[in-house]
């Protein structure tokens, strides 16, 4: 590897998302960047989470990219291996593994305003790039509680998404923590194989009927013959979902109806009454992310699992202690506690063009213009940004809309010419965020009565759009150049100056 690499454009994660932009950028003509990656394979999310049961919640022909779609899905709910090895496909397909560059984790990287382009330093060497587009990813940073006592617990100890495959869960205890979209995929998987689980619940799921099947030989053959039966498949998965949105973000109690499904979904697998009532939200459905699973509860009545409804408060040597005062004996303790959504790991190490930090700027919370660019932090653009989440539709769908942007953020850079960078408006981001904030008031995440890690500290929501992924597409199709200060390359030795104070020193001379 060069000891220092300039390149036009750097993407930093090797997910969807940092795949989605090589593509779009080969796409665009642009083969002068490089993919910066901590791990030393693609697939982000789907490298990282490798536990028992990994699958999607959203259907695999809504869940991976229009722009390469796979007539192969071997289930609606296709499985974590299918889809990491859809990932390395693409990266094959689309001639993306020359600008791959693994075992390079982006410690810092600062705006340099002399040159107007970003300086990287990763663990595998440097770069400067005259564009970042960082795709990092909201669930990749995997969170831990801290649990007095956890240190000396003799046992095994682990998070979902870095699960222990040396560990053998056979004939063992297992504490499982948390009931998110992992957990109820975990806990099916391993119910049958462990002596004992026991089930940490803070807060019970919504749990929904998973329509789950495999996709039968002939109509992949049909997929594969017929490519637009695909393009149908996925649009009418869209449609349905697409339909859904106003329930979430307009009118939360049309949800109601939804409530009482759910509950009979869980009354058909559950019989204890007790049980039951330990199961039963008392949130509105939706508030938290709607999970799906025909295996979660049926599991959860057999007579080797415990459900504690309490949180994990205390480890004493090899007893867990809930916060209700349960005690329980256990070899394993797995946590599905999440990731770190709205601190962003990544925004502690960009430093822009007043020395400050994005998560010092993002002290308050995080605010994108489009979700995608931040005041302060010129050419510089991050897929799955603030407000960019989804409650019930494929994540698949926004980032291809934020690569709309960045490809057209590219083609202004272009035609504006010369060394030239764009900087948010903090009126342009202050005016986004007010609009997504004032819409944000109706939603069932921030009226459903729940706490979760869709909002921030400040109980803000700052993790899901509330609109349909038709709307966040058409206000992400193209830049609007009042929403930016265009950044020219200063002479040497003075400082970095705007389009106006050009313009206005071009009228004194
Ligand atoms: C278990 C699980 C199931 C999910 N299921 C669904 C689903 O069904 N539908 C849906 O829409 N969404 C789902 N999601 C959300 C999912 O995260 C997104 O859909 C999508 O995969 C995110 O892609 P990404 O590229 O943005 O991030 P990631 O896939 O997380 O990729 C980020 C990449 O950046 C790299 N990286 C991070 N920091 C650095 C650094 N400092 N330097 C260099 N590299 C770095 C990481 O190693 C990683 O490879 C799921 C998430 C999880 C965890």
């Amino acid at each position: 590897m060069a000891e220092h690499e300039h390149v036009r454009v750097a993407v930093i994660g090797s997910g969807f998302g940092g795949l989605g932009a090589a593509v779009r950028l080969r796409r665009e003509g642009i083969t002068d960047f490089v993919v910066l990656e901590r791990a030393d394979g693609v697939g982000g999310t789907w490298r990282d989470n490798t536990y028992p049961g990994c699958a999607c919640d959203v259907p695999s022909h809504l869940y991976s990219f229009s722009f390469a779609p796979n007539p192969e899905w071997p289930r609606t709910f296709s499985g974590q291996e299918h889809i990491r090895a859809y990932l390395e496909h693409v990266a094959e397909v689309f001639r993306l593994r020359p600008h791959l560059r693994f075992g390079c984790e982006v410690k810092r990287m600062a705006w340099n305003a002399q040159q107007l382009r970003w300086d990287i330093e990763t663990s595998g060497g440097s770069f400067s790039a005259d564009v970042v587009v960082s795709a990092t990813g909201p669930l990749s940073d995997p969170k831990m509680p801290d649990i007095p006592g956890l240190d000396s617990f003799p046992g095994a100890v682990f998070h979902s998404a870095r699960w222990d495959h040396d560990y053998d869960v056979r004939g063992k205890r297992v504490a499982m923590v948390g009931t998110g979209a992992s957990a109820i995929q975990i806990v099916p998987s391993i119910q049958p194989d462990v002596a004992k689980l026991v089930l940490f619940q803070r807060t019970p799921a919504w749990v929904m009927p998973r329509v789950d099947r495999a996709i039968s030989g002939p109509e992949r053959s049909l997929h594969r013959a017929l490519p637009f039966t695909t393009k149908l498949r996925r649009g009418l998965l869209w449609g349905i979902r697409e339909l859904q949105v106003q329930a979430f973000t307009k009118r939360p109690n049309e949800l109601g109806f939804v409530e009482q499904l759910a509950k009979y979904n869980m009354a058909r697998a559950v019989k204890d009454p007790a049980l039951r009532a330990k199961l039963t939200p008392d949130y509105r459905i939706g508030c938290k992310r709607i999970l799906l699973s025909n295996t979660y509860y049926p599991a959860l009545a057999r007579p080797n699992v415990d459900v504690v409804a309490s949180g994990l408060a205390e480890v004493r040597g090899s007893t867990v202690v809930a916060a209700d005062g349960t005690e329980a004996e256990v070899d394993a303790i797995v946590f599905g506690t999440g990731f770190h959504v709205t601190g962003m790991p990544m925004a502690e190490r960009v430093v822009g063009a007043d020395g400050r930090t994005l998560a010092e700027s993002w002290s308050e919370g995080m605010k994108g213009l489009r979700g995608a660019t931040a005041s302060g932090f010129p050419n510089w653009m991050t897929i799955i940004g603030p407000n960019t989440g989804l409650g019930n539709s494929s994540m698949i769908l926004m980032i291809e809309s934020q690569l709309n942007y960045m490809a057209d953020y590219l083609r202004q850079l272009d035609v504006l010419g010369g060394r030239v960078a764009l900087d948010a408006r903090p009126r342009a981001v202050e005016a986004w965020n007010h609009t997504v904030q004032e819409r944000m008031k109706r939603t069932v995440w921030n009226t459903g009565g729940c706490t979760s890690w869709y909002l921030d500290a400040n109980g803000r929501n700052t993790t899901v759009w509330p609109g349909t992924t038709t709307e966040f597409r058409n206000a992400t199709r193209r830049v609007d150049l009042g929403e930016y200060e265009v950044l020219r390359a200063p002479r040497a030795g003075a400082a970095a100056a705007t389009e106006e104070q050009i313009a206005a020193a071009e009228a004194r001379a």
